[in-house]
């Protein structure tokens, strides 16, 4: 058989690779700290369960409209505009997770040979769907700022040009833990603007941040016609199973991207849908819950470190933390899983090298756990 050129030269997702393999060895009745995934150790809020069993109850269990069901469009565009953005019901298309949402983004923006720009480190999956789409990939590294994106403006200004077509940028930051300031927002706008590039702002970590300004920035000045908000509720609702999401954007782009949507998973699923909407108005204290939870793991992670001299940064958002280790990464990840039966995932997955990605959405005892077999397996 011969397979396609865009889909052979995607790697397949270290994530993924890592926590099967963590998976494997706890079958095989090993106690394994899995510090590899970005998922929350929390469950599903219940009112929110509550409302789906009511939707699949009511009969909700059809076909769905594709761009999604008005009342969610309506409560996500309502949400959208109290964090100032201008979006209507018919600028947002529900996704099946805003991975979809990316996926879907890309394919309608992007054609083959067209220059996308990606701030690694990056989420897997952004280098994954640029490629599947044919994008020509280039790459800013942040590592040398560590990890922020002001800093870093200069070089960004060197490489997008007039013929850069997609710039993407995550905040807060997945896996760094970043949180972009306005400054550096205010510089990709200039950006943006300057060389007509359209932006994504993925934003699926927005509430899980610990005190620094979250920007959107398709409320920024000129850049509402060109960005493409990405958002969705796996994460701030600890609904990773349930895989809804949304891209919002303007209508003409709306028009394109639906037909994608539509030729492919159809809908995301009606009752989740449903759920989705209760979600959003009546958004209990579990959200603020679990960041301050997240947040105090952080700390706890940053004493750890800090006690036995291992220079990290300070994350400010979402779950993570970059650890340096050796320059290889990924025989340091696969050793530290194997001797400590500690799972994390080498930096190079996210296109730095000599770091691994830790996840502190597991408990703080889990957390204490992994840092000690680390250490006393000399990995620290
Ligand atoms: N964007 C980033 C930065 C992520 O970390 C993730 C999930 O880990 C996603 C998007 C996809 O989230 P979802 O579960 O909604 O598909």
């Amino acid at each position: 058989m011969n397979y396609a050129t865009r889909v052979q030269r995607v790697e397949p997702s270290a994530t993924l690779a890592v926590s099967n393999l963590a998976k494997e060895l706890e079958a095989a009745g090993e106690d394994v700290v899995d510090l590899s995934v970005g998922e929350p150790d929390f469950d599903t809020p219940d009112h929110i369960k509550a409302a789906a069993t009511e939707a699949m109850e009511a009969g909700e269990t059809g076909y769905a409209p594709s761009n999604g069901i008005p009342e969610l469009r309506e409560a996500i565009a309502e949400k959208l505009q109290g964090d100032g953005m201008e979006y209507e019901a018919d600028n947002v298309i529900v996704t099946p997770g805003a991975k979809q949402a990316l996926f879907e983004t890309f394919q309608t923006l992007v054609d083959e040979g067209d220059e996308v720009v990606l701030l690694d480190p990056a989420w897997v999956s952004y280098e994954a769907q640029a490629k599947i789409a044919g994008a020509d990939l280039t790459r800013i590294d942040l590592r040398p700022h560590d990890f922020q994106l002001e800093p870093a403006l200069d070089e960004l200004a060197d490489v997008v040009s007039d013929d850069t077509e997609l710039l993407l940028v995550n905040s807060p930051n997945n896996p760094t833990g970043a949180v972009y300031s306005r400054e550096a927002m205010n510089g990709v706008r200039d950006l943006a603007v300057d060389h007509d590039v359209t932006v994504i702002a993925d934003e699926i970590y927005q509430h899980i941040n610990y005190g620094p300004e979250h920007v959107s920035l398709s409320a920024l000045e000129d850049m509402y016609e060109r960005t493409v908000t990405i958002n969705g509720f796996s994460k701030a609702y600890a609904m990773t199973g349930w895989r809804l999401g949304y891209l919002a954007a303007p209508e003409e782009l709306i028009d394109q991207a639906g037909k994608v949507q539509s030729h492919s998973v159809s809908s995301a699923v009606n009752f989740v849908q449903h759920a989705g909407v209760t979600a959003l108005e009546e958004r209990g204290e579990e959200t603020a819950e679990m960041v301050e939870a997240f947040e105090n793991r952080r700390d706890l992670l940053l004493d750890l470190f800090d006690e036995h001299d291992v220079d990290v940064s300070h994350p400010e958002g979402a779950f993570y933390m970059m650890v340096p280790v050796d320059d290889d990464d990924k025989a340091w990840a696969t050793n530290a899983l194997e001797d400590a039966k500690v799972a994390t995932v080498p930096g190079s997955a996210f296109g730095t090298p000599g770091y691994v990605r830790i996840s502190y959405a597991a408990s703080a005892d889990r957390l204490e756990e992994g840092v000690e077999r680390l250490v006393e397996a000399d990995y620290l």
